[in-house]
């Protein structure tokens, strides 16, 4: 079984399932894949085959398999409104549920299930606004499907760095993009939401809403963002080995912290696989053209060296991957008041730390030990740095994410959830 880290119901419309056939259908708007057959179908197929290979529903699917759960049943509902009434059914009969947008979430339980699993698949709308310079965008699209709409249109948002990333999670959390040195996170351009609440109505959420626009509570079908003008932009994947690592992470601090120039960004990743270390540089630059200057981080090679050689011990096959996310100073000025960072004079380097083993005997090994202790062990000074909630582990306290905003997250979770509603799925608990 693979495993992986980030350091960084029956009851539910019981006239639906009454014909009991396998494989999916669909009633009224909502798609139902009944769970029940799927789970003895795909236990099957799991035990005939080696480990490498996996098997599940399209639904319930990750990014990484840690984070799946076979499920009860998935539904995929096509309007709101169906929405809306399976979320009034669950929370009467206090049924656990999942809500999946795209799947890429690596934390165990944030969006599976063995209760009842929602999938956002089918809101998949896009509406152009070119008067007001805003798109509208189902909560089940992916950005790759939202790039390849806007993008022949000469226009952009600020979304996703990778293939298949899901709008809705990456939105919810924040959303660090190749242009957040120049628009700011992505919440920060979203103009308005669709929601529905934990009572099951449905409602546009925006900046008027005052609570809700600060501690969105529920389950989001339609985001509607700021666009932007889009040219051709400038690319490159570079990997550097050996005695090349040290110039590469150099320029690459020089990129960060001298030539500011706010069309560009970078991402740095180390690696380790099989005893050896890489440094590879995403660099972007929205422009057809790159920058005068090239490319910044003394930082952790030589500990992921060890920690690979570590892991590497127990399990030949580990891989690590820390990525260093490079950004501007000035990018929590773009959006109005936020839950997150608590701080917003103070910038965060949001960097993940991905690591995979195969062995499940390491899977209590402290492999998620706390990244910010061991900083702070080293005499960084990381005492109000928040942790980012789209790469936080699973069990990171919300203080260390919104600091002392979380007292007014909590009064607005009791006017919108009394119920706790929202309770009954993934994510961090209020
Ligand atoms: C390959 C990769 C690249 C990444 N790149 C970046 C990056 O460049 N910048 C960045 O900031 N982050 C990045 N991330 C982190 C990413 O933002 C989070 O994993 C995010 O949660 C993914 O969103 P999703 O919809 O795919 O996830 P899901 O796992 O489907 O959902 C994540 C969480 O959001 C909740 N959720 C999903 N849809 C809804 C909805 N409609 N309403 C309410 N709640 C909902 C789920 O319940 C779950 O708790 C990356 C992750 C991966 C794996």
């Amino acid at each position: 079984m693979l495993r992986a880290a980030f350091l960084g119901c029956a009851l539910i419309l019981p006239a639906l399932f009454a014909p009991a056939l396998p494989g999916r259908f669909v009633a009224g708007n909502v798609q139902i894949s009944l769970g029940h057959d799927c789970r003895h179908i795909c236990h099957g197929v799991s035990r005939s085959i080696s480990p490498t290979t996996q098997v599940f529903s399209p639904d319930i699917a990750h990014w990484v398999n840690s984070s799946s759960q076979i499920s009860a049943c998935s539904a995929r509902p096509g309007t709101a409104e169906d929405l809306g009434s399976i979320v009034r059914e669950l929370g009467l009969t206090r049924t656990p549920f999942a809500i999946k947008g795209s799947g890429h979430n690596a934390n165990p339980g944030f969006s599976s299930t063995p209760g009842v699993h929602i999938s956002m698949a089918r809101f998949r709308d896009i509406v152009l606004n070119e008067e007001e310079g805003t798109v509208e965008i189902g909560a089940g699209l992916t950005w790759t499907d939202v790039y390849s709409y806007l993008v022949p249109e000469g226009l952009n948002v600020v979304g996703g760095r990778m293939d298949g990333v899901g709008v809705s999670g990456f939105t919810l959390g924040g959303g660090y993009s190749w242009k957040t040195n120049q628009y700011g996170l992505t919440i920060d351009t979203v103009t308005a939401f669709e929601l529905v609440l934990p009572n099951g109505h449905v409602r546009k959420v925006t900046e008027e809403d005052e609570d809700l626009w600060f501690a969105l509570r529920g389950i989001v079908t339609k985001y509607t963002l700021k666009t932007h003008k889009q040219t051709d932009v400038w690319g490159a994947v570079l990997d550097f080995k050996g005695d090349q690592i040290e110039p590469a992470y150099t320029a690459f601090a020089r990129w960060l912290f001298v030539d500011h120039d706010h069309k560009g960004a970078q991402m740095g990743a180390i690696t380790y696989s099989k005893g050896t270390v890489g440094f590879q540089l995403v660099l972007f630059y929205d422009g057809p053209e790159p920058p005068s200057c090239l490319y910044v981080v003394k930082a952790t090679i030589d500990d992921v060296k060890t920690l690979g050689d570590k892991l590497g011990e127990k399990d030949e096959d580990a891989l690590i991957v820390f990525n260093l996310g490079a950004i501007e100073s000035d990018i929590f000025t773009h959006g109005g008041p936020s839950v997150y960072p608590p701080d917003p004079s103070r910038t965060i380097l949001p960097s993940s730390v991905f690591v995979e083993w195969n062995d499940e005997s390491l899977d209590k090994d402290g492999l998620s030990a706390s990244i910010s202790k061991a900083g702070i062990y080293d005499g960084q000074d990381l005492k109000h740095a928040a942790h980012y909630t789209n790469l936080a582990l699973y069990g990171t306290p919300l203080e260390m994410m919104y600091g002392k905003k979380v007292k007014r997250l909590r009064e607005i979770n009791k006017k919108y959830d009394p119920f706790r509603v929202m309770d009954l799925t993934g994510g961090f608990r209020l």
